[in-house]
């Protein structure tokens, strides 16, 4: 499944939040998995849709698809040189899909801050430059080889050295890996080297439970960073968020409502988590289940089910679709049918949001 890595300087609120994330996974009933060890936590994605299907159809089970998170604690500044726990957090940096870069917005002078005082942009760059810091290292590697390579004179390797050498030159002023504008063919050079700078990021600004609705100006001043990265800001407070998770479930929206706040953080993090990777969800309904699945935007049938079944995509026929809101406005599988909008989709359509989907296939 989707793996997000949890990173932060020290007192941000980071195993404040993966704890409450790791109740929010507990707490889901029929859901087939559970934590697999005390940094990584399995968290359902929460999704009205499928709370409805499961009612329209009565089926027997819901299962929500799913996202992965790992606490990654312990960078801090130096990691790059392997203060701290250093090199092995930055290796399991490289093994998520999705970095949730924990900021500190809030103000309390019983949480002693590492840097001295609450200031966002020093304590992203601080983060952000030892993933750069580790890059160039692996960079320059990259180019002694390719040196080597070009001297020969082979065009291929001379234009790979040349778009490495403009990478080295993007890091080395503190851009991240993922600014650096290439062609998807020119990134080919290097791919494989996975940088760390490369991943896209969700910034996750720890603020008071004040500051939930309104934010602050550290948040705005994330805002403005995440802008230049072109990656995505959400807001909660990792407090409320751990009194949240602690609740059953009947109390939560009640609690939700007399704070005023219309959904929980977690799920709008979750959620955000999913958007940033460019995932969509399809659904899977009948007695015996309703089931969310995952796949990359962009997904055609087959490819979607594979993700359920490797047999499923080898022996594909077709597959009956209709989109969610169709199914729910008419209520029935068979009322769907009878009104003509059970498409029979073949091997090239693109699987869609919300798409629910029988896959027929030979075995
Ligand atoms: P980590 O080092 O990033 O994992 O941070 P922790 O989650 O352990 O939190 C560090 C301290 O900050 C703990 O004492 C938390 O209770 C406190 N803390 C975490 N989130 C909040 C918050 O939203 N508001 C306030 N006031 N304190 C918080």
């Amino acid at each position: 499944s989707l793996r997000c890595g949890i990173v932060g300087l020290p007192n941000v609120g980071k195993s404040t939040l993966f704890n409450a994330l790791s109740d929010a996974g507990a707490d889901a009933a029929n859901f087939p998995f559970c934590t697999i060890d005390p940094n990584v936590g399995v968290v359902p994605v929460p999704d009205e849709r499928l709370d409805n299907l499961h009612e329209i159809v009565g089926s027997k089970e819901k299962i929500p698809t799913s996202v992965e998170f790992v606490d990654i604690a312990g960078l801090v500044k130096g990691a790059s040189e392997g203060k701290g726990k250093g090199n092995a957090f930055l290796s399991h940096i490289r093994e998520v899909d999705l970095i949730v870069h924990v900021v500190r917005c809030f103000q309390d002078e019983n949480v002693i801050h590492v840097e001295g005082d609450v200031d966002p942009q020093r304590d992203i760059h601080i983060i952000e430059d030892e993933l750069i810091l580790k890059d160039l290292e692996s960079v320059e590697k990259r180019l002694e080889s390719l040196k080597k390579a070009a001297k020969s004179g082979d065009k291929e390797d001379v234009r790979k050295l040349e778009i490495v050498q403009g990478l080295k030159e993007h890091l080395e002023v503190g851009n991240a890996a993922r600014t650096y504008e290439v062609s998807e063919e020119e990134r080919q050079a290097y791919r494989e080297l996975f940088l760390l700078s490369e991943k896209p990021v969700l910034y996750a600004c720890n603020v008071s439970e004040d500051d939930l609705d309104s934010g602050n100006d550290w948040v705005d001043e994330v805002r403005e960073i995440a802008a230049e990265f072109e990656d995505e800001v959400v807001t909660f407070c990792a407090k409320i968020e751990s009194e949240i998770a602690e609740l059953p479930e009947d109390e939560k929206q009640l609690f939700l409502e007399e704070l005023g706040i219309s959904s929980a953080g977690l799920d709008r993090l979750i959620q955000a988590a999913y958007e940033e990777l460019g995932l969509i969800t399809y659904f899977t309904s009948g007695p015996k289940e309703s089931r969310a699945w995952t796949v990359r935007k962009g997904s055609t049938a087959p490819e979607a089910a594979g993700v359920i079944h490797s047999d499923f995509e080898r022996g594909f026929i077709r597959a009956e679709t209709v989109s969610y809101e169709t199914y729910k406005e008419l209520g029935s599988e068979k009322a769907v049918k009878d009104a003509g909008e059970m498409r029979q989709e073949g091997k090239d359509y693109i699987v869609q949001d919300g798409d629910v989907m029988l896959f027929r296939f030979n075995v």
